[in-house]
Order: C-alpha cells, then sequence, then structure tokens
C-alpha cells in the first residue's frame, strides 16, 4: 500500500519473520516482567502478539532468566503462537549465552549493546564471544547503541581527536558520530568474527526527536543493514506517544526504518499492548502498513452538540477492531477498509463519498436522518435514536466486509 520508496537493505530472517526492505516494517515490542517468571513473562508476550507486536523482546539479564528463556518459548509454542523472541543483553551476554546454550538457541535473535559488552581489551573478547554463539546457532544479531550507554572508551577517544582537531567540531556533534562509529564500527567487528552481512540489524538511540533523525540518516547513508527505529526513553501517555511519531515518522518517510519500536512508559498497571497500538498507528498514518480498518471521523464542533456523534465514532471503531480477530482471517484486505463517521452535513457527505462506507450524522437542528454512501453512492439513509442508527450501520458494514472482501 506504501508509495514510499523504502531504502535498499539486506533481508535479515528473525524466527518467522524477515526485517529489510523486501519486507513489511516489522512492529517490535518489549515485555518488563521478570523473565524468570515464565508463566507471567508467556502472558505478556502472547498479549503483545495478539495486539499486534510482530517480535517480542526479553530482558536477559541473569542465569535464571537465561534458564527460562527456552521453556517461555516452547509453552508460546504449545500455545501456537508464532513470535519470534529476542534476548536483550547487557554486561554478561557473553556468559550466559556460552553457559545455557539452550536459551542460545531458542532466541530468535541476540540484541547486544556496545556500550555495555565491558571496557578495554575485554570488550573486543566479549563481543566477539556473542557473535561466535550467533554465529555457531545461526541467529541474527542486533547491535543496539544507546546515547544514554555510548561506548565509554571510544567516546572519549573521539574526543580527545576533536580536541587536538586543527577544525574541532562541538561536543554533541562528536557524541553524534560517536554513535555512528559504535554502530558501525561493531557491526564491521562482527562481520571480522565471521558472522554474515545479512545477520546484522542496526539502531542508534536517543531520546530526542531531532538528533534521532540525524544519527539514522547518517547511519543510512552509509550501511545497507536493516535499521530498527525507535525514541528511546519517549516518556509516558499523550508525550510518549507523540514523540515516538516525530522521532519515526520523518525516517519513515523518507523510507529509513526497517523495525519499529515505541519505548512508552506505561501508567503503572495499564496495558502493555498500548505500545504496540502506537506503532501499528504510525505505520498506519504514514500509509507503510495497514492493520486494522481506519476510521475517519470529523473532530465536531457546534454543530454537534449531543454526543450522539462521539459515541458513534467510538463504538464503530471498537467494532470494527473487535471483529478483525475473525475478518483478519475471513476477509483477506479488509484491514484496507476506510470508514467514515461524520458530524453534520457540512462535511459529512463528501468525506462518506471518500470512503469507502460512510455515514453524516444529522448536526444540530437538522433532520434526524443519516445518509449513509457505499463506494461513492447514496445507498440508504437511516432514522431513529443513536443506538438504532448505530446497529444497523455496523450491520451495514458487515454486509459491506461480506460483498467485498468475501471469498
Ligand atoms: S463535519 Fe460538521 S460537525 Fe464535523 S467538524 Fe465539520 S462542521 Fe463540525
Amino acid at each position: 500500500m506504501s508509495s514510499i520508496p523504502r531504502r535498499r537493505t539486506v533481508n535479515v530472517p528473525v524466527g518467522s519473520v524477515t526485517m529489510g526492505s523486501d519486507h513489511p516494517v516489522v512492529v517490535q515490542s518489549m515485555t518488563n516482567t521478570d523473565t524468570s517468571d515464565v508463566h507471567a513473562t508467556v502472558q505478556q508476550v502472547a498479549a503483545l502478539h495478539r495486539a499486534g507486536s510482530d517480535v517480542v523482546r526479553v530482558t536477559v539479564n541473569d542465569e535464571a532468566a537465561a534458564r527460562a528463556v527456552p521453556e517461555i518459548v516452547d509453552v508460546l509454542d504449545q500455545h501456537g503462537l508464532d513470535v519470534p523472541i529476542v534476548g536483550d543483553f547487557h554486561f554478561n551476554g557473553h556468559k550466559l549465552l556460552q553457559a545455557v546454550p539452550d536459551a542460545a538457541a531458542a532466541l530468535a535473535k541476540y540484541r547486544i549493546n556496545p556500550g555495555n559488552v565491558g571496557v578495554g581489551a575485554r570488550h573486543d573478547e566479549n563481543f566477539a564471544r556473542i557473535v561466535e554463539v550467533a554465529i555457531q546457532h545461526d541467529k541474527p544479531v542486533r547491535i543496539g547503541v544507546n546515547w544514554g550507554s555510548l561506548d565509554g572508551a571510544l567516546l572519549t577517544r573521539m574526543m580527545d581527536e576533536n580536541a587536538a582537531s586543527s577544525d574541532p567540531v562541538d561536543a554533541h556533534e562528536v557524541t553524534m558520530r560517536a554513535m555512528v562509529e559504535s554502530a558501525l564500527g561493531s557491526a564491521r567487528m562482527a562481520e571480522e568474527v565471521g558472522l554474515a552481512h545479512d545477520r546484522i540489524v542496526l539502531s542508534a538511540k536517543i531520546s530526542r526527536a531531532p538528533d534521532l533523525w540525524d544519527v539514522y540518516r547518517r547511519l543510512a547513508a552509509r550501511t545497507d543493514y536493516p535499521l530498527h527505529l525507535g525514541l528511546t526513553e519517549a516518556g509516558m501517555g499523550t508525550k510518549g506517544a507523540v514523540a515516538s511519531a516525530a522521532g519515526l515518522v520523518p525516517l519513515l518517510a523518507e523510507g529509513i526504518g526497517d523495525t519499529i519500536r515505541v519505548s512508552l512508559t506505561p501508567d503503572p498497571g495499564a496495558p502493555r499492548e498500548r505500545e504496540v497500538e502506537i506503532a501499528q498507528e504510525i505505520l498506519s498514518a504514514v500509509g507503510i502498513r495497514r492493520f486494522a480498518p481506519s476510521v475517519t471521523a470529523c473532530p465536531g464542533c457546534g454543530r454537534t452538540t449531543s454526543t450522539l456523534f462521539q459515541e458513534m465514532a467510538r463504538d464503530i471503531d471498537a467494532y470494527l477492531k473487535d471483529r478483525m480477530e475473525v475478518w483478519r482471517e475471513t476477509y483477506p484486505g479488509v484491514e484496507h477498509l476506510n470508514v467514515a463517521v461524520m458530524g453534520c452535513v457540512v462535511n459529512g457527505p463528501g468525506e462518506s463519498k471518500h470512503a469507502d462506507i460512510g455515514i453524516s450524522l444529522p448536526g444540530t437542528g437538522e433532520t434526524p436522518r443519516a445518509p449513509v454512501y457505499e463506494d461513492g453512492e447514496l445507498v440508504t439513509t437511516l432514522e431513529g435514536d443513536g443506538a438504532t442508527i448505530a446497529r444497523a450501520f455496523n450491520e451495514r458494514v458487515q454486509r459491506y466486509v461480506e460483498r467485498r472482501y468475501g471469498s
């Protein structure tokens, strides 16, 4: 569906999905359970996957977590959930992957942070150990640079070189260059150890959108590795969602980005799946990937003094999302359906005609009738109270979907 040309990359298999320009942009998420708690982790992975996460990452921070990984993958398998599980390693990944080979085999990808694998000679040794395990099990790795844990030795060396240069740049510019160098230098090192070119994904996460655009544009210009996009520490609620969209959309619109994650801080007790929902909305809004029918609704104004219009827009949206679990299988392509729910005669008929199926509700003072349009044609006019109109419209949507997407 996208008219945005993707930056050409190699294609990297990650379990049952592939990251790269020949494949749809992959949605990722991450659990926040204690990975050694198999039951809790399986529950959360399943919820994230059912919400639409193509890949789920879990923390592997100690031996108990590593030992739980094969069981988590087994249980997911028994439930018919084919979702690649990525292990997130910091500090001790080289030890854990060697100590628990079953975890190394069960994971679909390893995430390595080059800023957290040790210092000095240990850095290169530990990094090489992880890469060797990846080669042995034919697993890809993501070299995930994060400016909160940027390789200190590399940054210090680049700062010193800059200070001694006849044409020094500011510290921020050196940091940007160090982010890129950390990612590319680590990838180079991984290939020198023997990892195949098409087993590497890169990321360079930063918490400010303009810096994110900057660092990813530099990476995109210099490599054909798939890029994992994400604004790190995006924040909570509306701020986190908007900041993530601001960070990701310009890059996606330039064809940069093969997999995305929205790093949203959930409210205490709130569902973790919100980050998946926002990632999907971002991809849908840019026109890169669709996951569910889209509902175009006007914002309402002084012409919509009752709550009928808001309730209908909400109910129809919920109805479509609810039906998707069945429709996805039964009506291939239904995710491209466009539905309009409009508040009055000003833009209602016009917007409804542009949609596949649309309804123009009566505004204040208008005759209480709601014309319905299908494929640009007026097909009926619904009358009655809000609940009656909503029910009748939902039935029409169901019939439209059967007719258009049914076999
Ligand atoms: S379509 Fe009507 S109700 Fe909706 S925003 Fe426009 S004028 Fe207001």
